[in-house]
């Protein structure tokens, strides 16, 4: 035709994109997110997934410029996206962080022998340096040797408390400020779920913060911890985590530990699963109850925190003379592997089962200040009987005694 010259060149043959993403428009979607449901192409998700990390750190505060930070690092995909991520952020946001990973060697062979060579190549590949240390050099004790003695029972109690001390240990051998965890808001739900199961109050306020610093005000002069610890995927779903590892094709290790699975956990993780096949929600939801159960929790002058103070043999904080590792080195090293299993005191069960009761009678119920003010810490406190009030039914003292006479694992 003739007017070429005057009308604008046409527009581009446009085919309809076929599931275009959600966010750009622009290119197809590859995924679906879990935790939303949104179609997205695979930057997207990158950035979203990135992004939300990055808000949850600075919302919370996490660090400050010009802190060294420790990366607990075993080599599976929680750990290693971690690793990927902090440093992406430390640089695209520049935090102003000296990062390092911290790696414990608990000595189970055919497993952590494995995953620590992962861990030594994201060190390469990330270049961030990595310390290494193992329960044998700390504690004198593998848990390949722990499970000859002890048998697979009990053998994840062993193990948390242990992991748990020899992270502080590694920091302070690093001169970290902050340890961040790999924790996943999946972990963290699941972790609420058992705690409430249990009744275990003082570990429902620990597990849903998402940062926690285990010192003593008022030490007396040993060197306690003052390190802090986080958890920046406190809101960031598992299979969120496995599709960044998969999109990103981290190099991470996929094997469960052989030893002992923790079958109460594993009952809660299932449970979580199928609500979440329901209800996508389900995780967060969760995590957000457990913080506000907490938060009223707080508010009750008879559920503080035991006094910490420190352990007369390690000089590790603990809220006993002798702290749980030194109890159960203790048990080891006199051949009575039971010692300090599963010792949830009488006196502490009660404790937490009657502040429970309280706090889901203040919390629950219609407001009224003399329902079931449970303050007592002797095993007295424990013949009190909550009614039910305002319509509300108060769970009785002695069905949650029951629930927290599971044994003890500390995990979070
Ligand atoms: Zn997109
Ligand atoms: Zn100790």
């Amino acid at each position: 035709m003739d007017s070429t010259a005057t009308s604008p060149p046409p527009p581009p043959t446009k085919k309809p994109l076929k599931n275009p993403c959600n966010l750009c428009q622009s290119v197809r979607a590859i995924l679906k997110r879990p935790k939303t449901g949104q179609q997205l192409c695979k930057e997207c998700f990158f950035h979203v997934f990135e992004t939300e990390i990055h808000n949850t750190i600075t919302d919370n505060k996490l660090f400050s410029r010009g802190n060294r930070v420790a990366i607990g690092a075993s080599g599976g995909k929680d750990s290693t996206v971690l690793a990927y991520v902090m440093k992406l952020l430390n640089d695209r946001y520049d935090y102003g962080l000296d990062l390092v990973l911290l790696s414990i060697d608990e000595g189970i062979t055919g497993y952590r022998d494995d995953s620590l060579e992962t861990v030594k190549r994201n060190r390469d590949q990330y270049q961030i340096p990595l310390l290494i240390i193992s329960y044998k050099d700390l504690y004198g004790w593998s848990m390949d040797d722990i499970v000859k003695e002890i048998g697979r029972k009990n053998n994840c109690t062993f193990c948390g408390v242990f992991r748990r001390q020899a992270l502080d240990r590694g920091a302070i051998m690093l001169n970290v400020d902050h340890i961040v965890t790999g924790h996943n808001a999946d972990d963290i739900a699941e972790t609420v779920l058992m705690n409430i199961l249990r009744g275990d109050l003082p570990r429902l306020q620990r597990c849903t913060s998402i940062i926690t610093n285990d010192t003593s005000e008022d030490s007396s002069g040993i060197e306690t911890s003052k390190i802090l610890r986080s958890k920046p995927f406190k809101y960031t779903y598992e299979k969120e985590i496995v599709m960044y590892a998969y999109f990103k094709k981290l190099d991470y290790f996929s094997t469960e530990c052989i030893y002992s699975p923790n079958a109460y956990r594993g009952h809660a993780r299932v449970f979580l699963k199928d609500l979440e096949a329901i209800r996508r929600t389900t995780i967060v939801d969760i995590i957000h109850s457990g913080e506000a159960l907490s938060a009223s929790v707080q508010a009750n002058e008879s559920t503080k925190l035991p006094t910490m103070s420190n352990c007369t043999r390690c000089g590790y904080i603990s809220s006993n003379e002798l702290c749980k590792a030194c109890l159960l080195l203790e048990g080891l090293n006199r051949g009575l592997p039971q010692l300090g299993i599963g010792q949830t005191t009488k006196i502490r069960r009660m404790h937490d089962a009657a502040a429970l009761n309280s706090t889901l009678a203040s919390g629950l119920s219609v407001p009224n200040p003399t329902a079931s003010s449970g303050t007592e810490e002797s095993p007295n406190g424990a013949n009190k009987e909550s009614s039910s009030r305002g319509g509300v039914v108060v769970t009785h003292i002695k069905d949650l005694e029951r629930l927290t006479t599971m044994p003890t694992l500390n995990t979070i």
